[in-house]
């Protein structure tokens, strides 16, 4: 994601981000760890639900209360109740018809999933939509709202290893929902006649139900019914336009894993533009999603695509997805990378900093989509990463030195500032400007003390290694450790949990 491009504005944010979120969020923040290198986290969680609702009996009927049922989660600090233990989901698909006049979202959500435990009763992440109907393997199962939990009692244990099908028929009026990270709303997003998604970090679960973690991606299948003239788009690959009756269905396949926060629709008048010209110099198609009548030179910098492509590939290897492009959109005041589509507010595709932000959200592909982050902790290794890359672009279009000196002065600018340390800032800052230019100074520190010749052979490493999977910043510092052949602990240790911005070392 990016918010906040520039410091000042990024020191204004923060402010009010504290000031908003601070009631709600105190909890969140006293919780926050010690500074630990903890153990590669990429498993998925396997415990058992055994404190969970009891296997339906002969009578059940769906929506009866089972009050052992609780609201459960796949282990992460910073949301306790995202994600789920128990199953491993792998494929959603979406089958959903959306009326722009009432603004009304309904449909079914088919997952494929496999057991990695027995599971007595299945959890799955969803709020602000109802549920109407839930089966398992074509069955009528219980269900019930436990928190922003989908309880769901299966009519026998699903033993573990053993594959299943959910189908749960929700809808309702689409809707933003609170998140304690960013001081906005965010999921659902109706502006003038657009409709679309902003997830990350937890708002996946506000439209549809899932397993909200990147530790469980899947692949997913978007099958979008509007009214005819309107387009719906979304991740991955348009394989079908089906007309029918005065709509019609927009067909998406995301064949590669993503993470719930990343799935996305982008629904109004708008065009699919095709590039030619960057896809033959990317070697992917890239299509955009722009407002209707608009083309990529409407955009100055969005016909370098192609060339970002090929010029982050020679840093951090094979672009690792079949597609690209953006969708520009009214009101949202911000990019977010998701994943294939990434969404730009249309102020900023006009602003003269496009071209860095595209060069950041296109960088998440590497790092945040197919690496992502295995806490939410580790957002750093997101933003960070993505901000690096934006130096990366500064220092090819001016100079090396140029570069240098552009950091040292934001070093400075940091110093004493006062922000929380970028490996383990509070909920409400984990999009703060520490974690992204502190972040990114990690990694020139990092640059300056294994050379450049290692520095770009470990991150494409990390990004081959936890390629389609998440990865903890204990992975990130033991691959560093292992490609440069160094101890590395200290000067992570520095950059990332001391609250002071160390110096830089000698080049
Ligand atoms: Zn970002």
């Amino acid at each position: 994601m990016t918010t906040r491009p520039r410091l000042l504005l990024a020191a204004v944010a923060v402010v009010l981000t504290a000031a908003s979120c601070s009631d709600t969020n105190d909890a969140a923040t006293t919780s926050v760890s010690e500074p630990q290198v903890t153990a590669p986290t990429t498993s998925r969680a396997t415990s058992t639900t055994t404190t969970a609702a009891p296997p339906a009996t002969a009578d059940a009927f769906a929506g009866l209360v089972v009050p052992e049922a609780e609201a459960l989660g796949i282990g992460d600090d910073y949301f306790p109740t995202l994600g789920n233990p128990g199953y491993d989901v792998d494929h959603y698909t979406l089958d959903l018809v959306f009326q722009p006049d009432s603004i009304t979202l309904d449909g079914i959500a088919t997952i494929e999933a496999t057991a990695t435990a027995d599971l007595v009763s299945i959890n799955l992440d969803f709020t602000v939509l109802e549920a109407v109907q839930v089966q398992v393997d074509g069955e009528d199962a219980e269900w019930q709202s436990v928190e922003e939990d989908l309880v769901i009692t299966p009519s026998s244990t699903i033993p573990a290893g053993e594959a299943f099908v959910i189908d749960v028929t929700y809808g309702g009026e689409p809707k933003q929902a609170r998140s304690g990270a960013v001081p906005f709303g965010i999921g659902w997003q109706t502006v003038n006649d657009q409709n679309y998604v902003v997830a990350e970090p937890d708002a996946a679960h506000s439209w549809f139900p899932n397993n909200d973690h990147p530790l469980d991606k899947a692949t997913y299948t978007f099958r979008l019914n509007v009214p005819d003239g309107t387009t719906a788009a979304a991740n991955g690959t348009l394989v079908e336009r089906i007309t029918d009756l005065g709509r019609e269905i927009f067909v998406w396949e995301m064949a590669s894993p993503m993470a719930s926060y990343l799935a996305t629709v982008v629904i109004g008048d708008f065009d699919i533009v095709e590039d030619e010209a960057a896809s033959a110099e990317a070697g992917i198609p890239i299509r955009h999603v722009l407002p209707v009548g608009k083309t990529v030179a409407d955009y100055p910098g969005l016909e370098r695509t192609g060339e970002m492509v090929r010029f982050l590939e020679e840093k951090f290897g094979p672009y690792p997805f079949d597609t690209y492009g953006i969708a520009v959109v009214d009101g949202f005041g911000a990019a977010l990378e998701n994943q294939t589509l990434s969404l730009f507010d249309s102020n900023l595709a006009e602003s003269f900093f496009f071209e860095d932000v595209l060069v950041h959200e296109l960088a998440h592909h590497w790092f945040g989509n197919s690496v992502s982050p295995g806490a939410w902790q580790d957002i750093w290794l997101n933003e960070g990463f993505a901000s690096y890359a934006e130096w990366l672009w500064i220092e090819r279009e001016a100079s090396r030195e140029f570069l240098e000196q552009e950091i040292a002065l934001e070093r400075d600018e940091f110093a004493g500032a006062g922000f929380p340390a970028p490996g383990e800032p509070p909920v409400f800052e984990l999009f703060g400007p520490a974690v992204y230019r502190v972040g990114a100074m990690t990694l020139h520190a990092l640059r300056l003390t294994v050379g450049d010749e290692s520095f770009f052979e470990l991150l494409t490493e990390h990004a081959t290694r936890f390629a389609n999977g998440a990865a903890r910043t204990a992975d990130f510092i033991a691959v560093a450790e292992e490609v440069a052949g160094l101890e590395l602990d200290a000067l992570f240790d520095s950059w990332l949990y001391d609250r002071a911005v160390p110096e830089f070392p000698a080049g």
